[in-house]
């Protein structure tokens, strides 16, 4: 008899699992707008020159492989907040942000959820938008930190439901957690205007609200990594203390390498000596200490000038290249194929995701019949769009809205 015996096979990821499917379809047409990874004009993934040429500076160097401190790179982490929040950014400068290199965003919204469970009042609920990225109800609910949604996405006009959103946050008890994407909201590639962020903020405001941001697009969403921290930036320059969990797998493109990080601003400095004895603490147990090449790569890109100067570069066009795709598949949708649909969406959202509003049941359509892959929520991943496979994909769009 097994140990294992009663262990029942579990459901696949709902977003991973689009890819299998996709490894499985034969047809020569197939298109993959499921995860969320970028490629280039291809379909290939792509390694961004700026990263090639801090591995070549790494290999040179003919560093050893030593254990990184619980909390990771020192030169990573005080250029990873400096990027995020800003270099003159007042907690910065007053040395009151416990920060922790972590394994990337993922890794860095499970600390925060931990340290929630660990240090606010039993029962504290975080707010997350409806709808999310799905493993957010995964990180929350395995920390056993309980989730409640707030209004986010309207489908009416598949963009934001500013009402709703204020309404459901000025319900919440005072002293909740809200999570926030800072930028390119995901699923939905909706995000406030700089007016509603402003509102966003007096509600949290008022309602002594924890802001939880995940930062995992900075830079990708606009191109401009400033234009899109502005959400956060908001906050802590009002003198709000935000968590923040952060990646480098989108905007540097290293998914694989799993470098991110996760940071508390804190009321003083020796409150932030206080928080980040505790994730120490937190963390050791979890995994001892987080891997050393992503962050050695990250900080090179980020520390040194030539490179860092490249990056920007590379950045704005990998956004460039989203942006540019948006607009061509409207264009295919509403000049070559004359859809009468409103496609304005797809070029009003912004980042890596676009919520296209085809149902699950268009979604089957696209599968079964165009051999297109996503997920049946009804996001594309932009990335996975390019000058060959756009006008297929528009085809099969406006024939299953037709
Ligand atoms: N948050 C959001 C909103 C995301 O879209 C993603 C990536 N899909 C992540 C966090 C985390 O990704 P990773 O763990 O690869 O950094």
């Amino acid at each position: 008899m097994s140990f294992w015996q009663n262990v029942k096979m579990g459901p696949a990821d709902p977003i991973l699992g689009v890819n299998e499917a996709f490894k499985k379809d034969t047809h020569d047409k197939k298109v993959l707008v499921g995860v969320g990874a970028f490629r280039d004009d291809n379909g290939k993934p792509l390694v961004l020159t700026a990263v090639r040429k801090a591995e070549e500076l790494i290999l040179k160097q003919n560093l050893d492989k030593e254990y990184l401190p619980i909390i990771g790179l020192d030169s990573f982490n005080k250029a990873a907040i400096r990027f995020a929040y800003g270099s003159q950014s007042a907690p910065i400068l007053e040395n009151r942000i416990a920060i922790t290199q972590s394994l990337s965003g993922t890794g860095s919204l499970r600390i925060g959820a931990a340290f929630i469970e660990r240090f606010m009042p039993k029962g504290t609920k975080v707010y997350v938008p409806k709808p999310t990225w799905g493993n957010h109800l995964s990180v929350f609910s395995d920390a056993r930190v309980e989730t409640c949604e707030y209004r986010y996405f309207d489908p009416k006009t598949n963009g934001l439901n500013i009402v709703g959103l204020l309404e459901d946050l000025n319900n919440a008890p005072n002293g909740s957690v809200v999570l926030l994407h800072g930028c390119a909201h995901n699923p939905t590639g909706v995000d406030p205007t700089q007016d509603q962020w402003a509102q966003i903020l007096q509600v949290v405001k008022n309602k002594n609200l924890l802001p939880f941001f995940d930062v995992a697009y900075q830079g990708f969403a606009s191109g401009d990594p400033v234009r899109d921290a502005y959400s956060l930036r908001l906050f802590t320059d009002a003198g709000l203390q935000v968590m923040l969990a952060q990646s480098f797998a989108k905007n540097m493109g290293l998914y694989g390498e799993r470098i991110g990080s996760f940071s508390i601003v804190c009321a003083t400095p020796e409150e932030k000596d206080c928080v980040l004895s505790q994730i120490k603490i937190l963390v050791r147990p979890l995994y001892s200490s987080p891997p050393l090449n992503g962050a050695r790569i990250a900080e090179k890109v980020l520390n040194d000038p030539e490179l860092n100067k490249l990056w920007l570069v590379e950045l704005k066009a990998m956004a460039d290249r989203i942006i540019n795709m948006r607009q061509l598949l409207r264009s295919y949708l509403e000049n070559d194929f004359k859809s009468t649909h409103d496609w304005s969406h797809i070029t009003n959202q912004i980042g890596m995701f676009c919520f296209t509003g085809l149902s699950p049941a268009q979604v089957d359509r696209l599968k079964d019949e165009f051999h297109i892959y996503l997920t049946r929520n009804g996001r594309i991943s932009v990335a996975g769009v390019n000058t060959k496979n756009a006008k297929y994909i528009a085809e099969a769009f406006h024939q299953v809205t037709k």
